[in-house]
């Protein structure tokens, strides 16, 4: 059995904020700036969400919710400190922390037992270090997966901890509403109450068939979320060995064409790095940051290490075109590269016998380095890059 902690920093930016200035704590505090500006709520403390305010929320909205709220503009660079204090306590406890954004982790805890006994304590001697160090809360979510751990922290928001017993994933989630599910924002969420399906339970209840044939992969994906299926892993940050390349579009966009020209573009960026540097990756990730600054990243292991574009942009294409609908209004795409080897390291025995249909592949994307050391990058783009934002 796996033991997967969620661990999440409540109110963030606004904690950060608190920890700063104590005179700001019990009051409702709003990061994001001017509220006479156009911008979007980016963290609201407790007291200001009584009022109805949330993140993402248009700011001149919050101010009229409660004129009285303190406004902040923020700081990243405040915030990335913190957080790189959070994650050095979270590092001393296991090396596989995947970091879901600056505030929000997964810890595979599988098989730490022995080192650190009873995980359960554990989780709370994590808690209790982040609040005596750094001086905020976090909540945290403990399960058998990544899905379960962190439904199971934002239920217990705020400075909360709660467990999901093995055995118990099913019933754990029948009672939830079905917007408690990772990927079902407010209007499918809508749309399924319209349909009578109110909570994960009726979800659970609907057949296979019909969820793949209403909503594609993404409904062969929630067949499996309703159930409490998850065998994504916790991957683990590597800094020194990982490549990616992401880029913050002039508009937001939900043209899907144009989208994916973008990432083919991304591709051949991270790849022809990569090859530069003489490896191969095994892991490839998307990221897509939507209009409300929410962040999703979707990763997939490769069957072999590769540094081939046409591979990695087959595998990332393949994740967009499941995460992505035509409602997402994309401001910020990405691709990462990472469990990254060396182009000589001894490889699986299956790729003696790939070796020689793959080199003809070698052979046209060291005529195309070259062509770019030559010429520049953009001398040579695939066809499919044409569209994106970077050719131009
Ligand atoms: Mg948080």
């Amino acid at each position: 059995m796996r033991w997967i902690l969620h661990i999440d920093m409540d109110a963030f930016f606004v904690s950060v904020e608190q920890v700063l200035d104590p005179s700001l704590v019990g009051k409702p505090v709003i990061v994001g700036g001017d509220p006479a500006g156009r911008g979007v709520v980016a963290a609201a403390s407790y007291e200001a969400r009584r009022f109805g305010i949330h993140s993402a929320m248009p700011l001149a909205r919050a101010k009229r919710l409660c004129p009285d709220a303190i406004f902040l503009r923020g700081s990243h660079g405040r915030y990335s400190e913190f957080s790189a204090r959070v994650f050095s306590i979270l590092d001393r406890y296991t090396p596989q922390v995947e970091p879901m954004s600056l505030d929000e982790a997964f810890l595979d805890l599988t098989g730490c037992g022995r080192l650190l006994g009873p995980l359960p304590q554990a989780a709370v001697r994590i808690h209790d270090e982040i609040k005596s160090a750094v001086g905020i809360n976090a909540s945290i979510g403990i399960a058998s997966n990544k899905l379960l751990a962190k439904i199971a922290s934002g239920l217990s928001k705020p400075n909360g901890m709660l467990r999901v017993l093995p055995g118990q994933e099913r019933a754990f989630l029948a009672p939830l509403p079905v917007r408690r599910i990772p990927g079902i924002g407010p209007k499918s969420g809508e749309r399924f109450e319209r349909m009578g399906i109110k909570t994960v339970g009726q979800l659970a209840g609907l057949p296979r068939e019909l969820l793949a044939e209403v909503h594609g992969s993404w409904g062969i994906q929630l067949y499996d979320r309703a159930r409490g299926i998850c065998n994504s892993p916790v991957l683990k940050r590597d800094d020194t060995r990982s490549i990616s390349r992401e880029t913050t579009l002039e508009e937001d966009s939900n043209n899907r064409e144009f989208l994916e020209s973008t990432l083919s573009y991304l591709v051949e960026k991270v790849t022809a790095q990569l090859r530069q540097a003489g490896l191969r990756a095994r892991c490839v990730t998307l990221k897509l940051r939507d209009s409300n600054f929410k962040t999703v990243t979707r990763s997939r292991t490769l069957g072999r290490a590769a540094n081939e574009d046409h591979i990695i942009l087959a595998t990332i294409v393949d994740l967009f075109r499941h995460l992505f609908t035509s409602r997402t209004r994309v401001r910020l795409i990405g691709v990462g590269l990472t469990a990254l080897t060396g182009e000589s390291a001894p490889t699986e025995q299956m790729e003696l016998f790939q070796s020689a249909a793959s080199k003809p592949w070698d052979r046209l994307y060291r005529g195309i380095d070259q062509l770019r050391e030559k010429y520049g990058f953009r001398s040579i783009l695939r066809a499919s890059s044409r569209r994106s934002a970077g050719a131009k």
